[in-house]
Parts: C-alpha cells; structure tokens; sequence
C-alpha cells in the first residue's frame, strides 16, 4: 500500500491493483481488488481515493479451477492409460494438440513434436483406416468409438493397440489407446497350449482306457507268473503285512507261508539289522516316487545261515489293491565270487573295469596307477569319460574294437596296445582287453588294462637300436657275417656277399669254414674261442677266402664271439676287409724297395771308390803343397842370403867406402842395389803367403799399445810422405789405447795399406782413421789418390796382380801387398773392403773383432 501511495504521489496518476491479501475484522484472509485516486488540488495532490472490491470468491473459484486441472494433468501423465487430445478446426483438420506421458512411453516417441501437426500428418499409417474420419465426427458430433485392434507400424512406433475415442466439449477430442502388443501374444500362447492341452488330455484318456484294457490282461498274467516264476516274490500290503509269498520262495530261503503270511516286516523280520534299516529306507522312497528300485541286502534263511539278495521293490495294482511287490534273488552265490573278484583285482597289477549301463562300476587301484585318476574320481564316469582318457588318435580305433567286441565282433583273448593320457598329461602306453560279462546279475563289461609303457619304451629303445645296428650293418664297407657256434652264417651284410659273391639264399647253406681256404678252422681252435672269450676281444688274421667261383680273395679277418643276454657263447660275429689292393701295393713296394736297396748299394760303392780317390789325391796334394812350402821357404832363404850381400855390399860402394865412384858407377850400382832391394821385398812376401798358406803362421796375439805400434809405423812412413809433400794425419786416437792382437802383424797390415796410400797418392793427405765399438774396431785407411777404376776391383786382391795402368807401371811394387794384408787380417777373424772412385781417392777399411776364440772378452 504504501508503494502505491508513493509511486501515485511520484507520477500523480491514478493506479489499480488486485490481490490483495487482508484479513477481516473476523480473522478470515480476504481477496481485495483496490484502486488509487490521487485527489488534487492547485494541482498538488492532497489526498489519495482508495476503492476496494472484496473477489475473494471470485479468487477461491479460480484456484479450485486451477486444482481440478492440475489433478486433471497428474491423472492424464500418472494414469497408464494414454491420450492423445485433438481439435477439429473449422476447415475440417482434426489438429493433434498434445499428449500425456504415458502415451509417449507407451509408443516410445516423445509426441510434442506433433503438436500443430493434422492427425494425417502425424500419424501417416492412419490414412489407411477409417480412424481419422471417425475421429472428426466424434469431435463434431460426440459421442465414443471403440478400435479393438489397430495394428500400427512406421519408422518409430510399431505394435498393435486398442483405441477408444471420445469428445471432450465440441470440436475436442480425446484418443485414449492400450498397447496390446504382448496381450495379444500371451492370448496366442494361451489358446495354442490349450490346444495342446486338449490333445494331451484326448491321448491320455485314450492311454487310460487302454492301460486299464492291459491290466485287466496283465493281472491275469502277474498272478500265473507269480506262481511259477523261479525268482522268490512276496507281496506286501502298503502297510507292511506281508500278504502271500511264491513257492521260489519258500523254497529259497525254506520258510513255509505261515511263517510270514499276515505277519508284519517287524514281526518277520528275516533280515540282518542294516538290512533292515535299508529296507525301510526302500519302502519309504517307493512310496514318494512310486517308481521300482532295487538294493541289496543280508537276510537269514530259516537256517539261519546268511544269504545275500538282491530285492526289487514296486508297487503293483493286482485286484485293485495297492501292493508292494519284493523280488528276491539269491545272490550269495555272486556276492562271494564278486568278492573273490574284488580281492583278487585289488591286488592285482592288471587294471580291471567294470562298466555297466555305461558307467564305471568298479574299478581298481591298478587303474589308478595307470591313468593317476584316483578311485573314487573314477567310479560312475560313463564310459566315454573313460574313453576321452586314450590317446585321442587311439580313441576312434579303442572305441570301434569295444563296440565289436561287446557285440560279439571281436572273439578271444585278443588285447590292443593303446596310448592313455594320465590324468597329470603323461603318455601312457596299456594293453586294454574288454568282454562282456555278468555283474550283480546283470550284463556289464569287463575291461582289464595292463601298464606297457616300460615295456613299450624299452621296445622302442630296443628297435631303434636294432634299427641302427641295421643300417650301420648294411651300409658297413666291410663284410659283415654273423654265424652259429659251428659256423653256419645266419647273416650277411651286402659288402659280404658283394665281396665273394655269393646271393643271401647262397648263405643257407654256407658254413664260414668252408670259405676260408687255409689250413686255420678258425671255430675248431677251442684254444682261441677260449681265448677271445677270455679277452673279450677280437682276433684278427689275414686270410684267403674262397669266392662262389673258386677265386680267392684276399682278406683281413676280424672275429669276435657274439654273447647272448644270458651271456652265453652264441655265434661269431665276423668282419672281413678286401685287401687286395693293398696286398698289391705291398708287392710293389717290395719290389720297389728291393730295387732301390740295389740302387744305393751300387752308388754307396761307387761313393766309397771316389772317396779313396780323392784321400789319395789330398794327401798327393798336402805332400806337395808341403813339398812347395818347404821348397820355397828354403829357396827363399837361399836366394835371400846373397841378396843381403848384394844390397850390403852395394850399399857400401855407394857410400864410397872403397874410393870415389864416377857417375855412371854410381848410377849402375843404384840400379843393383833398387832391383837387389825389390827381389828381396818378393822373396820376403812369396816366404810370408807361402807360410801363411801352410798353415805355418801363429798369430802372436797379445795386448799393446795402438799409439807406440802407431808411432812406430807413422816414423817408418814418414820419410815417404814428406818426401812426396803429403799429409798424414790420425784421427781417432786422443787418449791412450790397448787392443789385443799380433802387434808385428798389424804393423805390418798398416804398413801395407799406408805404403800403398802413399805410393798412389800425388798429392794432398793420407788419414787413418780409428773408431772403437763395444765389440769391435774400425781401421780406415783413407787417401786422396788415384782411386781404382771399379772394372779394376775384383783384381787388387789377387796374388801377383797389379792395375794396369801408366803411373802404376811408375812405381814399385809385387802386386803381393793386398792379398797378403787380407790374409792378415782375416786370421784375426776379421775383414777387409775398400771403396774408390777413379782420380778421386780410395779408402780401405778393416773391422777387426775384439772377441776372438782365444779370449772371451776384450774390454
Ligand atoms: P803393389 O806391390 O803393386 O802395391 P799391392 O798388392 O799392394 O801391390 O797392390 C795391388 C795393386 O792395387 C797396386 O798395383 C795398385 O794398382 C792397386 N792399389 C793398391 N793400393 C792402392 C791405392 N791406395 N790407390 C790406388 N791403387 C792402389
């Protein structure tokens, strides 16, 4: 209120509102409708009008309208039956309006997306009824229409519906429909399994009628056969009072029919306790199933002595009276083979079987050991469970012989070997024999397994190795003959018939002595049986054998006692080795050797005389060489004595000492003394190599001074070289120096090789050059002379040998100084070689070791 006195005051315009909740003076809440009038004055406004109208009824009818629809609404969408509204337009089009929500969950599809749509357009499928023109009527004219059945189907709503169809006010419609899609289906079940129902009931009836036709007849034939039948019968009424019994009976177990007749099963008891029990438990079980069982039991025969029974119990009609029939069957006899049986099978390694109607009945521990099923896993497997533990590639084939056998296709004792796989996946190999026999009466099959997997495995083992001792045997090169203790061959390989050319029906007939040509019976000589046995080893010979057409064939023998498993002589086994090829290639080498054995007897005889020869002509050759030694050393001293005199004496002629001498004198007698002097340096070398050749010179070796040797050489030289202007120069030698050697010979080497430098030197220097190793020295003798023309340097060495050429020619000399300095040198064990260029210069150079045999190390 006070909003609106405010807002009037704010625009000074007049306002209404409704719904106003007030109470009355009563307490009760009252609806107003209210009015505001401002009221001016000078335009202001000083006073507000306010009219209000009490719709407090007006609002109560309102909302009870409202709460009818709402209720409407919540019965249309809770309710299972569906509706669809419509409303027929003045042109004619029934217009779908909406729907609840059961008619959208009864058709699966969310019908608002028809609203607005014409029924036509909605519903496609119902053009083809007379629906939407029955529709249209109902809405203009009213009234209801029922559809029993409209069967629907487009792409989102199929089934089959019943409709009912009804106006609501003109020109309003209401579709109410039922989906009876499984009604229908459960009305089609129901009418076809009454159907059924009837037939089931006709033939029941036509079974009753016959069954009672066939009782009539088989009441008649129960009672003859009771009489006569040989299996002890007794019937009992439901109550247990025994009511007749048969003469097989009295006579089985020697009761008469007083003892029982009218006697209640506790008044007569004839049965063991348990039995007893057992039998109570039987009837008990008749009477719920109504269906015929059997079991066994102990009863006392009026003798009192114990028989055991099989009784088949069954509830008979006979006279229109429920009877219990029992059929008693002595099985004493049985039950004590059957126990027989069971303790002999149970202790038997021989799996045994029992299978009746199809399953294990009994079966025994050596089955278990077989296959690892235990015993109790086993009993009451049918036998295709049995079956599924053979091999399955042997299944087909155990089966088939099992099938034959029971019926009779398979006679005798006739086992099979079958793979079984024991329950832990091993293979297992079994002789499984089956039979048909009787068990507790009744038919059954017998099936015994024995284990042969040992057995079969050490059979295998034993063919393979027959197998390979086979072939080893057939492709062997060597002939190969198995005989008997008296040597008839039993067998053969190919080589052995190839090699004597026999065929294998030859062998029938062929004693292994008869082709062995010589003298040896090699199966006669116990003395040999004896000892390959001992020895446990073969003897060999080489022997002739004698081939089918008479040839012999050389052969190496082999022979071995064959020992059986009771290890008993049982034969020989033979190997035979062609060795003719062999035989003649020992006959060639024979005759090869011989020969050759000639061949070097007559060049060792040859070599002996050529021997003798040449010692003859050595020691002819040491007697001349001797002979020439001693010949020049005399001769040389011979002619060196008056060339001493002739130089001497010329010498002092030359020095005046017997008066002046005029030129010419003076001149000639230079001449003697320088050819004297020449023929005396010849002699003293030809002496030396001649001496040395001889073997005659021993090296004097001992330590010196190389500086004194040195010196002493350099003053013998130095005449030489001052007077040819030429430098001499050492090098190599600043401090004091020893070295092992013969002092008189090297000095004479080094004179050797100086005078030489000096003499083919025409100007500029001589060098010795000296240079110490850990084991050797080093002597060069370097000049700057003429030099060797390189032609010319296989020759400096050889005796009596001078280079021929002008300025040589010039100068003095033997052509003896080289060969005789390396001779030197080399019995000191060590070299000489040189190196020169023509015009240039040459260099000698001597290596001598300081080790030599004398003494083992210089330092
Ligand atoms: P000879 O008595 O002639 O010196 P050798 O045996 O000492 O005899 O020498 C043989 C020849 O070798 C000499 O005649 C000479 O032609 C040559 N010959 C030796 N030493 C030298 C050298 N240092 N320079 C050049 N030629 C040499």
């Amino acid at each position: 209120m006070l909003k609106i006195i405010s807002s009037i005051k704010k625009n000074g315009i007049q306002l209404g509102f409704s719904d106003y909740k007030i109470r009355n003076k009563d307490g009760n809440v009252i609806f107003l409708e209210t009015y505001g009038i401002p009221l001016k004055k000078n335009n202001e406004i000083y006073a507000i009008l306010s009219i209000a109208k009490d719709i407090t009824f007006l609002k109560n009818i309102n909302s009870k309208i409202q709460e009818s629809e709402n209720k409407l609404n919540k019965i249309y969408n809770s309710i299972p039956l569906s509706f669809h509204f419509y409303s027929l337009k003045t042109d004619g089009k029934l217009i779908f309006n909406g729907s609840n929500s059961a008619a959208n969950k009864i058709l699966k599809v969310d019908c608002s997306k028809f609203i607005g749509k014409t029924i036509e357009e909605a519903f496609p499928p119902l053009m083809k009824t007379d629906i939407p023109q029955k529709y249209k009527e109902i809405a203009k004219n009213g009234g209801t229409w029922k559809w029993d059945q409209i069967d629907y189907d487009d792409k989102t709503i199929k089934g089959a519906y019943e409709v009912i169809a009804f106006q609501t006010s003109p020109n309003e419609l209401v579709a109410s429909f039922r989906d009876i899609t499984q009604h229908l289906k459960n009305k089609k079940k129901i009418q076809d399994s009454e159907e059924k129902l009837l037939e089931l009931n006709k033939k029941l009836e036509e079974t009753i009628s016959r069954r009672t036709r066939e009782l009539d007849d088989s009441e008649k034939l129960y009672k003859s056969l009771f009489d006569d039948s040989p299996i002890a019968i007794i019937l009992m009424e439901m109550n247990l009072q025994f009511l007749i019994s048969n003469a097989a009976f009295n006579k089985t177990f020697g009761y008469s029919e007083d003892d029982l007749i009218g006697k209640n099963i506790e008044e007569f008891c004839f049965c063991t306790p348990p039995s007893l029990d057992k039998f109570f438990k039987s009837i008990q079980l008749l009477k719920e199933k109504q269906l015929p069982l059997s079991f066994e039991a102990e009863i006392y025969k009026k003798d009192n002595t114990l028989a055991y029974i099989l009784v088949r119990m069954n509830i008979i009609n006979l006279d229109n009276l429920k009877l219990i029939e029992l059929m008693l069957q002595d099985i004493t006899e049985l039950k004590e083979s059957e126990e027989n049986f069971k303790i002999i099978t149970e202790q038997s390694f021989m799996g045994t079987l029992i299978i009746q109607n199809g399953k294990i009945k009994y079966v025994n521990k050596a089955v278990s050991d077989i296959n690892e099923y235990s015993i109790k896993e086993m009993l009451n497997w049918s036998k295709y469970k049995f079956f599924q533990t053979i091999h399955p590639e042997d299944q087909a084939i155990a089966m088939d012989r099992f099938e034959k056998k029971i019926k009779g296709g398979l006679k005798g004792y006739d086992p099979f070997l079958y793979r079984l796989i024991s329950k832990s996946g091993n293979i297992k190999w079994a002789n499984i024999y089956s039979k048909t026999i009787q068990y507790q009466g009744k038919k059954a099959i017998l099936t015994t397994l024995i284990d042969y997997t040992d057995k079969h495995f050490a059979e295998e083992e034993l063919q393979k190795s027959e197998e390979k001792y086979r072939r080893l045997f057939e492709s062997s090169k060597d002939g190969i003959a198995m005989t008997d203790l008296e040597g008839n061959i039993l067998d053969a390989n190919k080589a052995f018939l190839d090699m004597l050319d026999y065929s294998i029906d030859d062998l029938k007939n062929l004693n292994f002595n008869q082709i062995i040509s010589q003298d040896i019976n090699i199966l006669e000589k116990s003395i040999l049986k004896n000892e390959i046995l001992i020895k446990n080893y073969f003897q060999e010979f080489e022997k002739n054998l004698t081939k089918k057409n008479g040839d012999t064939l050389p052969v190496n023998i082999k022979i071995w006692i064959k020992i059986d498993i009771q290890n008993n002589a049982s034969g020989f086994w033979t190997i035979i080795r062609d060795i003719t090829q062999r035989k003649i290639e020992e006959n060639l080498r024979e005759e090869f050797r011989q020969r050759l054995e000639e061949e070097v007897n007559k060049r060792t005889k040859e070599l002996q005389e050529s021997i003798e020869k040449q010692n003859l002509y050595q020691a002819e050759i040491i007697k001349a060489s001797k002979f020439k030694s001693q010949f020049l050393a005399t001769m040389s001293h011979e002619l060196r004595t008056p060339l001493n005199a002739i130089i001497g004496f010329t010498e002092l002629l030359l020095e005046k000492a017997f008066g002046p001498l005029n030129k010419e004198q003076n001149e000639y007698l230079l001449d003697i003394k320088t050819s004297a002097e020449h023929q005396y340096d010849m002699i003293s070398n030809i002496l030396n190599i001649t001496q040395l050749e001889s073997g005659q010179v021993i090296l004097n070796k001992h330590f010196f001074s190389l500086n004194t040797i040195l010196d002493q050489i350099n003053s013998t030289i130095k005449p030489m070289y001052t007077k040819k202007k030429l430098l001499f120069l050492i090098e190599g030698l600043d401090e004091e120096k020893e070295m092992y050697a013969d002092p008189i010979r090297f000095k004479e080497i080094f004179l050797n090789l100086l005078t030489n430098a000096i003499k083919f030197t025409i100007d500029g220097q001589i060098k010795l050059v000296i240079k110490e190793y850990f084991d050797k020295w080093i002597f060069k003798v370097r000049d700057t002379g003429i030099g060797i023309a390189h032609k010319d340097f296989n020759l400096i060495f050889k005796d009596f040998v001078r280079i021929d050429s002008t300025y040589v020619r010039s100068t003095s000399g033997t052509g003896l100084g080289l060969s005789l300095t390396k001779r030197l040198v080399e019995l000191h064990n060590g070299t000489i070689t040189f190196s020169s260029f023509l015009g240039v210069g040459s260099t000698f150079t001597i290596n001598l070791p300081k080790k030599s045999e004398d003494l083992d190390v210089i330092i």
